[in-house]
């Protein structure tokens, strides 16, 4: 079965899927995107995503390409005609296509994209039960971090340097040595006192939604969270250590570069995290009513 995707009004197949080459996300990086699971054929936390999205459009003066409702229409599509079950749902809107300028000439159309591919759940999941080691590295990302920008240069960058160091993500650390988040992950720790500490929302981090899906779920299981910074030094010491995101959903951390977390191996808190996001997730429930 082929893939099919979204493209400015069309559903293509994917490989003659194209945008113009003056597409300003193309020459400029200028556009924002949304990574959506899906599960049993839902998108989980859609309306946390379009929120996002919306955030993300007004901060960057990009206009929404279209109504929620209409964009609501071609993400169900784009999940209905690739048969994705379980998998994910991509998502770009670039500010449109014009001769190549900084400036931005008015009444540009965006431009919208959708694709969507099938996940191997068993796979994720055998992952997380190993847990993953990340790697530390200084942070060198521009300082509107909350905008969800395709401009991932430097996420791609310490991806390398860590896949490289045998390490499945990277930690970006500021210049006051605290933990930001992870290239592609939100990252958070389990303090002595069981409480679960993940750095407080600002302009430094994404607003990850597996991070706002899940301090509903730790409040269901009656977990304590502290939304503070961290330093790499406190989380190689804690007792546990974890990331979040849409691909990742809630993944133990086991190594911090040469240091073991806790003994080494996935912690308890963040494995039931996982099972309790995943099960709310798939009906539903907690704070992922929203979802279609
Ligand atoms: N932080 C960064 C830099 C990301 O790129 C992502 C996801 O792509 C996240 C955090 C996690 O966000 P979400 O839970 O919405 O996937």
């Amino acid at each position: 079965m082929s893939r099919l995707a979204y493209v400015n009004g069309r559903y293509l197949p994917h490989g003659q899927a194209v945008v113009h080459i003056e597409d300003r996300g193309y020459q400029f990086a200028d556009g924002v995107y949304e990574v959506c699971a899906v599960l049993g054929g839902c998108l989980i936390d859609r309306d946390f995503h379009l929120e996002r999205l919306e955030r993300s459009l007004a901060a960057l003066a990009i206009p929404k390409p279209m109504s929620r409702a209409a964009l609501l229409v071609v993400l169900g599509e784009v999940v209905r005609r690739n048969h994705i079950v379980d998998g994910l749902l991509y998502l770009q809107v670039t500010r449109g296509v014009a001769k190549r300028d900084h400036l931005v000439p008015a009444g540009l159309r965006p431009a919208l994209v959708v694709t969507a591919r099938r996940i191997d759940l068993a796979a994720l999941d055998a992952k997380a039960a190993r847990g993953i080691a990340v790697k530390t590295l200084a942070e060198i990302r521009w300082r509107r971090r909350d905008i969800k920008a395709i401009g991932l240069l430097p996420n791609v960058m310490a991806k390398q340097e860590a896949h490289a160091a045998g390490a499945a993500e990277a930690w970006f650390v500021d210049d006051d040595g605290l933990v930001t988040e992870g290239a592609s992950t939100n990252a958070w720790i389990v303090n002595a006192g069981g409480q679960l500490v993940t750095r407080a929302l600002s302009h430094a981090i994404l607003a990850g939604v597996t991070r706002r899906a899940l301090l509903g779920t730790a409040a269901d299981l009656g977990l304590a969270v502290v939304e503070r910074a961290f330093t790499p030094a406190e989380a190689m010491a804690a007792r546990e250590a974890f990331i979040t995101s849409a691909t990742a959903f809630v993944t133990p951390v086991i190594r911090i570069d040469e240091s073991p977390v806790g003994d080494g191996r996935p912690g308890p808190i963040a494995m039931r995290l996982r099972l309790a996001y995943l099960e709310q997730a798939r009906a539903g429930r907690g704070a992922h009513a929203n979802h279609a």
